[in-house]
């Protein structure tokens, strides 16, 4: 066995588990030993059952001494119960409505059993014991606990992750000199403990080795990123178009003093004859749509086509209209390509792109499929970016050669963040928003008082203007006691709403239909709009006064403030409710967050520190970045450390060091592209 075999081939495991563990993302040996515990058990073994504590998981060693007949019970289950005794002390193990368990012990065996017991005034119970096999009672045992689905149980998932350690030696990845330097145990130590540890030091220290190994392999990569764009990045030297001072000349508004400076900074990289790579950082509302239809001229009237990918139709179509109003002056040809483009026209657009009559398409996923080609790219637009994956991005930048591409993102990254996470990307900001925005008067209120909430919404509504009202569910469910898109569109067409024109809208719904719906909301056709984030990108609509956010509880603060951010971008004053179950003080203070700052920069900032970056940035899904068990918010002074020594490493010519970084040039080569945002 080496960590590349099948996991079909483990001992215990089977073509059909193999399936089941597929779907958790796990092929090999190797995706099986990355597979990291979420917590971790302590089970206590005890010598003397009367020891334990209430609710304490332990192990222990003991006797059968009768097993009792079923009963069942009023309630329709049935209990089964086994007296056991460890010497003189008794104590019942019970389970309900699995009479089988029972029958895997036998009357006066001695067993090694494991649970969790109730000790109710010295009369001690232990629910659901499980027989343990291979095991002494020599030391307390850490018992990993893994995130697993279809059920995959956690007794099998650490038998085989035990069983293949058993079998395999892991190769160490780390030069010595480091090692030593930070008295690192092995990567194989780590390994081991990560999954079943000794003792807690151990995987202290295991957390420790893994997480620096995760940020230092993530720095090396960015800052050999950095050096390979330098070394091997080609680029189109466009010049600059003449017509560009008629577009700003008839633009619909000036440029912000922001925004001018964001245009002046990719159009020097434009005319540069190595390639562009560029982040633009903006707030909802900062203007980025218009600085990337800018840029992309120039490069149209260099004679190259220009593409820009929007996460969703929505906005895909609203780009769309946009760049027609502002370039309707000029004679391009300007295509849209989604989801929803029928199959004809769709063919007809991939010609057009192929033989170059086509100068700016603007598209969904649908661009990066395949079968798209373009006679000569130039330039790549990718709005919210974080809401692609790497694989898509690089999918959209392999269209062309040596195209210069801006990625645009309303997330603010902390800079001192940015620059270990993007650090081969260069970074622009608009830090400004265009004149005349009027503040959001923001407010939260109680779940339990949302009947003047909507009744103020309705007051809206009469004086003309429009209101979002933003769901965390489309369908109710059960488990979670949280506002659904359907359930309240029911609720409010029955009561508040009933002589208004509202809709529905969530992320499911066929394209058409959501289109649809959307263009009513924008002539003004329907006055409300029930809904679930698909909205939170990008959606302009000016006469929308009112966001209303249910259970904003359950949101993040970035989220929270992109919502926000579509109200408040036309001439009337406009409101932002958050509604919420205020069940404790952190509820309440990351409300405080959202009415005292209207800043993103600083909201992100907060949102970080209350509740880590992973899902944030997407960090956490595996195979997307590399990081497992690091976190960058959390982790943030390991990752400086990582990157000072991947700086040092990159330097050095010691062989150790050559061999780690040649390794680390092949992953990044194997990688089409050498883009790494993440
Ligand atoms: P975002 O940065 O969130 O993508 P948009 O590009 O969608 O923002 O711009 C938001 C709105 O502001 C649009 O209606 C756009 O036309 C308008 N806008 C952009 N720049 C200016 C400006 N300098 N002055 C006035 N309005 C502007
Ligand atoms: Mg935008």
């Amino acid at each position: 066995m080496d960590i590349y075999s099948d996991i079909k081939y483990i001992k215990g495991v089977g073509p059909i588990m193999a399936e089941t563990l597929n779907k958790c993302g796990i092929f090999n040996v190797l995706d099986l030993l990355l597979y990291f515990p979420r917590n971790y058990e302590n089970v206590s073994a005890v010598k003397n059952i009367m020891d334990c504590e209430d609710n304490q998981k332990i192990i222990v060693e003991c006797t059968v001494l009768n097993i009792l007949k079923d009963q069942r019970l009023k309630n329709n289950k049935t209990l089964s119960t086994i007296l056991f005794c460890q010497g003189e002390n008794k104590f019942k193990g019970k389970w309900f409505n699995q009479t089988y368990a029972k029958n895997s012990f036998k009357n006066s065996n001695s067993y090694i059993i494991t649970g969790k017991v109730n000790n109710f005034k010295g009369e001690i119970t232990m629910m659901n014991p499980k027989i343990v096999k291979n095991t002494s009672m020599d030391t307390n045992k850490i018992i990993a606990t893994y995130p697993l689905k279809n059920n995959v149980t956690n007794n099998f998932f650490n038998k085989i992750i035990s069983d293949v350690l058993c079998n395999i030696e892991i190769t160490e990845n780390l030069p010595k000199w480091l090692l030593d330097k930070y008295r690192f145990c092995s990567l194989d130590e780590a390994i081991r403990s990560i999954h079943s540890p000794k003792s807690l030091e151990l995987l202290n220290s295991a957390k420790k080795r893994l997480k620096f190994q995760e940020l230092f392999t993530y720095s090396l990569k960015i800052l050999m990123l950095k050096e390979f764009i330098k070394t091997n990045n080609d680029g189109i030297k466009f010049k600059i178009a003449p017509e560009l001072t008629t577009l700003k000349e008839r633009l619909p508004f000036n440029l912000t003093k922001a925004q001018s400076k964001v245009v002046r900074e990719i159009l020097i990289d434009q005319k540069k004859d190595k390639g562009m790579n560029r982040l633009l950082q903006g707030d909802v509302g900062s203007g980025k749509t218009i600085v990337a239809i800018i840029t992309m001229f120039n490069v149209v009237k260099n004679g190259y086509q220009a593409a820009m990918m929007a996460p969703t139709e929505i906005l895909a179509n609203q780009h769309y209209e946009e760049i027609q109003n502002v370039l309707k002056d000029f004679p391009l040809t300007i295509k849209l390509l989604t989801g929803s483009t029928t199959p004809k026209n769709k063919e007809l657009i991939k010609q057009e792109l192929k033989n170059g009559t086509i100068d700016v398409i603007i598209g969904t996923h649908a661009l990066i499929e395949d079968n798209v080609q373009f006679k000569n790219l130039g330039m790549i637009v990718t709005d919210e970016q974080h809401r692609f994956g790497v694989s898509q991005r690089n999918r959209f930048s392999n269209k062309g050669k040596n195209i210069d591409i801006l990625v645009m993102t309303a997330t603010p990254i902390p800079r001192t963040l940015s620059l270990y996470l993007y650090g081969d990307l260069d970074v622009s900001i608009i830090d400004e928003l265009p004149p005349g925005r009027q503040n959001i008067d923001t407010s939260y209120e109680s779940m339990t008082s949302s009947r003047h909430v909507y009744e103020f919404a309705l007051s809206e509504i009469n004086k003309g203007r429009q209101v979002y009202i933003v769901c965390p569910l489309v369908e109710e469910n059960e488990e979670m006691k949280l506002s659904s898109v359907q359930v309240l569109y029911e609720k409010l067409k029955g009561e508040y709403f009933n002589s208004t024109e509202i809709a529905m809208v969530y992320g499911k719904m066929p394209s058409k239909q959501k289109n649809e719906i959307m263009d009513k909301f924008k002539t003004g056709e329907i006055k409300a709009l029930i809904c679930t984030t698909v909205i939170e990108v990008g959606v302009n609509v000016p006469n929308a006064t009112v966001m209303i956010i249910e259970n904003s509880e359950r949101f993040g603060l970035a989220q929270l403030h992109q919502l926000r951010g579509r109200v408040g971008r036309g001439e009337h004053k406009s409101y932002c409710i958050l509604l919420a179950n205020i069940t404790n003080k952190i509820v309440r203070k990351r409300l405080e967050i959202m009415i005292k700052s209207n800043d993103g920069f600083f909201i992100a900032e907060e949102d970080l520190k209350t509740r880590g970056a992973g899902e944030l940035f997407g960090f956490k899904q595996h195979g997307e970045s590399g990081l497992i068990i690091a976190d960058v918010i959390e982790d943030i002074n390991i990752l400086k450390l990582a990157n000072s020594e991947a700086k040092e490493l990159i330097k050095s010519n010691n062989i150790e060091d050559i061999k780690v970084k040649n390794e680390i040039t092949e992953k990044i080569q194997q990688s089409s592209n050498y883009i790494c945002f993440n």
